[in-house]
């Protein structure tokens, strides 16, 4: 095999790559994946986006994080149908899933939870919101559970619980099959990530991705990363339960955080985002 000659190619490339690194690459173009005949999702440029193709329109899920990142996946829209965007439906509030939206255009349908809104109306009030000020939600979704008809497709939206923020929405598509889980599945992040700033819940994770695990689906399209099958969402269920589970015992046993956070090999935070070991802890403190 080549393997004799790996290390001299390794030893040439290590002269290149500070130059390769000095020099700003351009941005990945976005991958669109086909899922059904009429439903794709879109990798790249923040969060992963749903793209469904209804009898007249097309109805979108997230929205990438940037106004260029809005426009190239309205250009790679276009490709698939020439259908206009006239719906989309919101997982939550977090930037690298709406901020896109400065992108498209105005008068469009725009569906997310109630909690999701405020969010964003905290942001805009903060002085932070200018990509996502003329594109508020226009329908909020207040129910645990609702089923949409739109432009011939039938979709559900759950909240069943704070989960990776306070606004969540899963999009299930019930005749296609396929469940888009926004940030509450992210399996490139060792554990789930919970937002305790925007009132997301460790327990209710657990909750939520309890009723998603019981959706009728093999497929689920997670935030950021690969398509997920059924038995790795279980999978990452479990760890979370046993993980949460751990952390309710050394809590009860007077633990402190940095000693809990040894004891279960807590990942470094990061940046500001929590642990979902503090995030535990944090609630689980809060209530005793
Ligand atoms: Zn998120």
């Amino acid at each position: 095999m080549l393997f004799g000659k790996v290390p001299a190619i390794l030893a040439g490339l290590s002269v290149f790559v500070p130059l390769a690194i000095a020099q700003a690459p351009p941005a990945a173009p976005f991958v669109v994946h086909q899922l059904k005949s009429n439903v794709y999702w879109i990798e790249g440029g923040g969060g992963n986006c749903g793209v469904i193709v209804g009898d007249r329109g097309v109805i979108v899920i997230d929205a990438k994080t940037t106004a260029a990142g809005g426009k190239e996946l309205l250009d790679d829209i276009a490709k698939i149908t020439p259908k206009p965007v006239t719906t989309v439906i919101e997982t939550h509030s977090d930037g690298d899933h709406i901020n896109g939206l400065a992108a498209f255009p105005q008068g469009i349908t725009i569906i997310a939870h109630e909690n999701d809104k405020k969010e964003q109306e905290a942001v805009i009030a903060a002085g932070r919101g200018a990509l996502i000020a003329d594109h508020l939600p226009t329908v909020v979704v207040s129910k645990n559970e609702d089923t949409l008809k739109i432009d011939g497709v039938t979709l559900q939206v759950f909240h069943w619980a704070p989960a990776h923020t306070s606004g969540d929405l899963v999009v299930y598509l019930p005749a296609e099959k396929i469940v888009f889980t926004g940030d509450i599945i992210s399996p490139q992040q060792p554990d789930p990530i919970i937002h305790p700033e925007k009132n997301g819940s460790s327990e209710g994770w657990i909750t939520t991705t309890r009723g998603m695990v019981a959706l009728d689906a093999p497929d689920f399209v997670p935030g950021h990363g690969d398509v997920q099958t059924k038995a790795a969402i279980q999978k990452g269920l479990a760890d979370a339960e046993a993980k949460y589970a751990k952390i309710k015992d050394l809590v009860a046993q007077g633990k402190s955080l940095d000693e809990i956070r040894v004891a279960v090999g807590d990942p470094p935070a990061r940046g500001r985002v929590v642990t979902f070991t503090e995030a535990v802890y944090r609630e689980l403190t809060k209530k005793g």
